[in-house]
């Protein structure tokens, strides 16, 4: 039950000198084959209109349900997009992935997974009762309670230096200036009862660095950030290239923290699903109440697919069902293998 177990030491893990080196990845198709994927995905997927819009924020109520855009960076700059890949929406919960990154390349491997943890709550995203469950354990990033106290560890003096931390931390990821969606951020603080209500409990226990107000501002701040899926892409791309962004070529974070963010990606990026996610996609994930999943293919590629309607557990629709797909036609799952010579047959 407790999020602080240490199942090993980072120091186990291997001998010095060879972490970075010994990587696990292979390469995308050719450009023509990328671009037919994404157009037979978008093609596949267009007229599918199962989900739900996220109205509990009450901005994203109002998103066009229709909006339905793809995007594929791979580690060498190239983006791949289809559909609506340029229309700009609030990143929420994607953000989560971005801000842990920056967050354990400040402080370290091991201090984020004591201090927040890398296993799944089983429990919906904005769960008290995971919190109760775990006695006081955010127990992942993912989730708004490990969010929330990831975001409490962002190095500044006070919540504006904070929120500059994010948000250029974001914007290195992205390869461009991302700026705030002033009205999704007026929306979601107006409504934001559960969140504080969270991190005032992690208070409780002492599990949350500052004052829980402030840090659940900066928190909805870092969700209201307006990104594309094309920008998603070139995101996740960064993570898939230990940490370099392919368009700026300046480094972001080290391979390692890329490492540490995937891990966490895969246990708990698809929130109680995540387990049917590896299991059917065989990706980390990350998916967000505004309608996008992206997914990052280690050493491959970044892929995001944008389109609001959601499954009741808060995960896209479309979003899932095209990035399955794509995940066949571009050979991105991670746990499979080819099969060797059979020398009985
Ligand atoms: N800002 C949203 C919240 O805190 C993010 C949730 C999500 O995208 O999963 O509820």
């Amino acid at each position: 039950m407790s999020g602080e177990r240490v199942i090993h030491d980072s120091g186990d893990a291997a001998p010095p000198g060879t972490v970075d080196a010994a990587v696990s990845t292979g390469h995308l198709p050719g450009t023509g084959d990328v671009e037919a994927a994404l157009a037979a995905a978008w093609e596949r997927y267009r007229e599918d209109d199962s989900g739900e819009v996220a109205d509990y924020i009450p901005a994203l109520a109002t998103e066009d349900p229709a909006l339905f855009g793809l995007a594929t960076a791979d580690v060498h700059g190239t983006v791949y997009r289809s559909g609506d890949a340029e229309h700009r929406f609030s990143i929420q919960s994607v953000s989560k992935a971005f801000v842990f990154a920056l967050v354990d390349q400040a402080l370290g491997h091991d201090t984020v997974r004591r201090s927040v943890g890398v296993n799944n709550t089983g429990l919906p995203f904005d769960s008290i009762l995971a919190v109760e469950l775990n006695r006081g354990s955010p127990m992942n990033p993912m989730v708004n309670a490990g969010a929330l106290a990831t975001t409490a560890l962002v190095p500044g003096r006070d919540a504006e230096a904070q929120w500059d931390f994010v948000r250029h931390g974001l914007s290195r990821f992205a390869g461009r200036e991302l700026e705030l969606d002033q009205r999704v951020y007026a929306s979601e603080a107006a409504a934001n009862q559960r969140n504080e209500s969270i991190a005032r409990l992690l208070g409780s226990y002492g599990r949350l660095q500052g004052d829980p107000a402030q840090v659940t501002d900066v928190y909805t701040r870092q969700c209201s950030l307006a990104v594309s899926a094309c920008d998603l892409a070139v995101m996740g791309a960064t993570l898939a290239a230990g940490g370099v962004n392919p368009l700026t070529g300046r480094r972001v974070v080290d391979a390692a923290v890329c490492r540490d963010t995937l891990a966490a990606l895969a246990s708990s990026g698809m929130y109680e699903r995540s387990g049917d996610w590896l299991y059917e996609v065989g990706v980390p994930g990350k998916s967000g109440v505004s309608g996008a999943v992206l997914t990052v293919a280690p050493g491959k590629a970044g892929l995001a697919v944008f389109s609001p309607r959601l499954d009741p557990t808060g995960n896209s629709v479309r979003g899932q069902r095209a990035t399955h797909f794509l995940s066949g036609a571009l050979g991105l799952n991670l746990f499979a293998s080819a099969p060797h010579a059979d020398k009985e047959g």
